[in-house]
């Protein structure tokens, strides 16, 4: 069978594009090397492995699970079901603090590392800290910035446990923020992404609320803290950020039009 017999016996059960990552998951090749070489033999064995992915997908599983990377901010990072699978709005505080001229930088929950990695990697000259609750996930992490070239000192450590003293220019969050009850966790992908890196509380607020009043005693005079959160969250990040104090608060959307972004700076 040919590149061209595989990708159109896998679209009965998927999408293109899906077909095409898992192909060329399978063949270790680039999308311009599959795109220009449909008549390319697929051995039995790759027939095979790429049959047993295409079920696992058409199955549910994350086709970024199932191909072990995931591109966020034009960066290829390695992802297992112990990480949040790295989302596109989430490059907006990749943009965030790229505006900033933070020296210190903190990401709060780092997971694969993404955030972590793509401002390391455009600001080498920044000290970057990344932690994380889950050992796995700073397992991924870490290799994501071995990969990545990037120095990054990384601690674990529930939400600022690691960091007691310390004080920051910029600290950066995607924290878990969907209520417990949210129908949206028990379909699609999500299924499959770790509950801890979800999930946070009846409102899915928890840990935002420990995060914006624990901050301030991070941030140094004029130092900003910048987190994702649920797209119907905005008045209530904004609320929580002005009762820890915060001044300067600043929203921003994602390529949705959701205000996906909120951040404010510590006086
Ligand atoms: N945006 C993700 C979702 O809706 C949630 C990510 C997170 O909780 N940080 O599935």
């Amino acid at each position: 069978m040919t590149v061209a017999d595989a990708l159109e016996e896998a679209r009965a059960s998927l999408a293109l594009h899906e077909a095409r990552l898992l192909l060329r998951h399978v063949l270790g090749v680039t999308a311009a090397a599959l795109e220009a070489h449909p008549e390319r033999k697929v051995s039995p064995a790759d027939t095979a492995a790429f049959r047993a992915l295409v079920a696992r997908r058409a199955a549910g599983e994350p086709v970024a699970y199932l191909t072990g990377r995931r591109e966020f901010y034009g960066l290829d990072f390695r992802v297992t079901p112990d990480v949040l699978i790295p989302r596109e709005e989430t490059e907006l505080l990749v943009d965030l603090a790229l505006e900033t001229q933070a020296a210190r930088i903190l990401d709060l929950g780092t997971g694969s590392g993404c955030l972590a990695i793509a401002v390391a990697k455009q600001r080498p000259q920044a000290a970057v800290t990344a932690a994380d609750a889950s050992a796995a996930a700073l397992a991924v992490a870490r290799d994501n910035a071995v990969r990545h070239g990037v120095n990054i000192r990384f601690l674990q450590g529930d939400w600022f446990a690691p960091l007691a003293g310390e004080r920051f220019d910029l600290i950066l969050a995607n924290p878990p923020y969907v209520a417990e009850r949210d129908p949206h966790l028990a379909r699609g992908d999500v299924r499959f992404e770790p509950r801890s890196a979800l999930a946070a509380g009846a409102d899915g607020l928890d840990d935002i609320r420990r995060i914006a009043a624990q901050a301030p005693a991070h941030l140094v005079p004029g130092g900003q803290l910048c987190f994702e959160h649920g797209y119907d969250q905005a008045a209530a990040a904004a609320a929580l950020l002005a009762e820890a104090g915060f001044i300067g608060i600043e929203q921003r959307r994602d390529l949705a039009g959701i205000l996906r972004v909120s951040g404010g700076r510590h006086p």
